[in-house]
């Protein structure tokens, strides 16, 4: 079977070669016109919006890109799929505890993210948990009436003092002890002022899991009691009267857990804690699981540290079932089941949308007919192997250019060949490995001398953006995200690039991708036309991305959109929010940008009067100086 290219392309292939499909997950489509869609279902059908026209209608109303485009239907129906899913497996599986699913804030704390999740997910009971005071005032402020409030973290006087009026206020708001120095002062609080704490404990399992947050599990995890703190913890409780307050049991595995029988094996080490600790009288009634349940960004259903072996009902099936079978044989009561999942939620919630500004390419800018008269004898055996390119051995050939190339440059370096020499030999170089590029192309396996061999030809396509404020997990943890053109994918993709972003930093660059083939350096492209944008969507975005990105080079948030698409084809604008101006992220670093424009304005009345510039010249500059502060910080095209 031949590999299509050009006439016979289709959008099919576009799928195939972007796996859309397989991450997607029927979110996103690409129609007849080689666009992306958003594909939303509704009792009537399918409902599909460009997102081209989303970006159309966002740039008429001034939010430019790049933009962070949030689509609230994608998040009401994870909460949906999660929630409903766990009630099927309880009917299953005659389970007697029901599930409350409840969304750690540290995932994605935005406020229209947070409101949504409580309002639409109070039909499911869906609750917050809050890892830090500010977490935990954003909950109390927002939480709908029937969700549970999980408090994580470290808890000083002030946070204690305001989970315990919570529960005055009708909330199910529960400390999480993960370390024991946390309980006195919950019980000195609880005393002071008459209220009753709720109690979970978190422990510490020693089965390990995988993936890239293997070291929450095990011992050396810094969360949780071990098992002889458990026990002190308990009969402290008991000591002093409380252990009616003890009613949770927690334990937090990882994040984007990627094999199903490790998470069954770590619930399966809980259920026990849980059935000794209800056989010692303690009145446990919720078993919280935490996060782990992953995110397909691969889209293979595998093994992979960026998949998943199992679907989200295996993943609860899984649950439910491990929880019963270790409970059966201690008659236990079966516990309420919490999981506090975020990534599965959130992420497929957002996209980054961003234009490429330009191209580098790796190809000979001019290449000679004849070989150069006088030349340095290196230069001449490069331009015979230039010629012979078609038909020469290609690992021999590979080798061959190379060590030339290099040789040539240490000529340079040594004086012996000059500058307009080695940009000829330059030009050949590249000529020489496009020739066997195009001649690997041919073959069904990559010769593993020759594996660089293309990477190193790949266009570099400067994007509008930067990794370090939007995707900060690709730079930091390697984190990988589905990445593809949003348009034109009715059309071949003849380039392959990698992608840098704006800042001034050699990390701030894209060159892992996932494509339907597996994992790729590069990522197949169009050719920039002129006159029209080039507009790559990263998707998955909406988890951990937005609070962790920092300013890197001072480029600040970027726009914000929040979409609702609606049945009868059309979506609402419900949110927009403007990127950071240059004024608020200088502010952020402690500058007055008051004082900072009297600065300037200081230094320019002096060459005014040195006579360097006119006055007419200064009004201008001050006015670019003060509009720029007011405009935003990425690249206006
Ligand atoms: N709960 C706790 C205590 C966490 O620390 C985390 C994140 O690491 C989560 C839940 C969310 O995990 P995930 O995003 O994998 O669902």
């Amino acid at each position: 079977m031949t590999t299509p290219s050009g006439a016979n392309w289709s959008v099919a292939d576009s799928a195939a070669l972007y796996g859309i499909d397989q991450w997607g997950e029927g979110n996103f489509t690409i129609s007849a016109t080689g666009e992306v869609n958003i594909s939303i279902p509704f009792a009537s059908g399918r409902v599909e919006v460009p997102v081209i026209d989303i970006i159309r209608q966002s740039r008429d109303r001034d939010h430019h890109l790049p933009l962070l485009l949030r689509i609230e239907n994608l998040l009401d129906t994870r909460i949906s799929e999660i929630n409903q899913t766990f009630q099927q497996a309880i009917r299953k599986f005659s389970y007697t505890g029901n599930y409350h699913g409840v969304f750690p804030v540290k995932v994605n704390q935005q406020r229209t993210i947070i409101e949504e999740i409580s309002r639409f997910g109070e039909k499911f009971g869906h609750g917050l948990e809050a890892g830090s005071k500010a977490e935990l005032l954003l909950s109390l402020a927002t939480l709908n009436d029937s969700g549970l409030l999980i408090c994580n973290g470290k808890k000083d006087r002030d946070f204690i003092d305001l989970g315990l009026w919570a529960n005055k206020l009708g909330h199910r708001c529960f400390f999480v002890i993960e370390s024991p120095i946390e309980l006195p002062l919950i019980i000195q609080r609880s005393r002071e002022l008459g209220i009753r704490p709720l109690i979970g404990l978190r422990i510490k399992i020693s089965a390990k899991v995988g993936g890239l947050w293997t070291e929450t599990s095990g011992d050396r995890s810094s969360f949780g009691l071990n098992t002889p703190q458990l026990i002190a913890t308990v009969d402290a409780l008991q000591q002093a009267d409380m252990l009616d307050s003890l009613q949770l049991l927690h334990c937090h595995l990882g994040s984007q857990i990627p094999d199903l029988a490790e998470i069954k094996a770590a619930v399966r080490e809980a259920s026990r804690f849980y059935a000794d600790l209800v056989a010692e009288h303690v009145p446990l009634q919720y078993l919280d699981l935490g996060g782990g349940l992953a995110v397909d960004y691969v889209g293979n259903q595998s093994l992979h540290s960026h998949s998943r072996n199992y679907t989200i009902d295996d993943y609860c099936c899984g649950i439910v079932e491990t929880i019963k079978q270790t409970l059966a044989p201690h008659k236990v009561k079966h516990p309420e089941i919490i999981t506090e999942s975020g990534r599965a939620t959130v992420a497929h919630t957002s996209i980054l949308l961003f234009d490429i500004l330009n191209v580098m390419r790796y190809e000979a800018i001019t290449l000679p007919d004849h070989c150069p008269a006088n030349c340095h004898p290196l230069i001449t055996q490069q331009y015979q192997l230039y010629k012979h390119a078609p038909t020469i051995d290609l690992s021999t050939g590979y080798t061959a250019a190379l060590t030339n190339r290099d040789m040539i440059r240490e000529g340079f370096r040594d004086g012996s060949i000059r500058l307009r020499e080695r940009a000829v030999a330059e030009n050949l170089f590249l000529a020489i490995l496009h020739t066997l590029s195009k001649r690997i192309d041919q073959l069904a396996d990559i010769p593993p001398s020759l594996a660089g061999l293309k990477s190193s030809l790949a266009d570099i396509y400067y994007g509008n953006f930067s990794v370090f404020q939007s995707l900060p997990d690709s730079w930091a943890i390697g984190q990988m995200f589905p990445i593809m053109p949003i348009q034109r994918l009715d059309e071949y993709p003849d380039r392959n690039a990698s992608i840098s972003d704006l800042t001034c930093d050699c990390d701030g660059k894209l060159d892992r991708f996932i494509l339907s083939g597996g994992e790729s350096r590069t990522l197949p492209v169009h050719q920039l036309n002129s006159g029209e944008d080039y507009i790559l969507g990263s998707f998955l975005m909406g988890a951990y991305q937005e609070t962790l990105g920092d300013l890197h080079n001072l480029f600040g948030a970027t726009n914000v959109i929040n979409i609702r698409i609606n049945r009868d084809g059309g979506f609402d604008i419900l949110e927009e929010q403007s990127g950071d101006t240059i004024a608020e992220v200088l502010a952020m670093l402690e500058y007055q940008p008051s004082s900072f424009y009297k600065g300037f304005r200081d230094k320019i009345e002096f060459a005014v009067k040195q006579k360097a510039i006119s006055v007419a010249q200064r009004q201008q500059i001050l006015k670019q100086f003060s509009d720029q502060l007011q405009g935003q910080t990425y690249f206006k095209t």
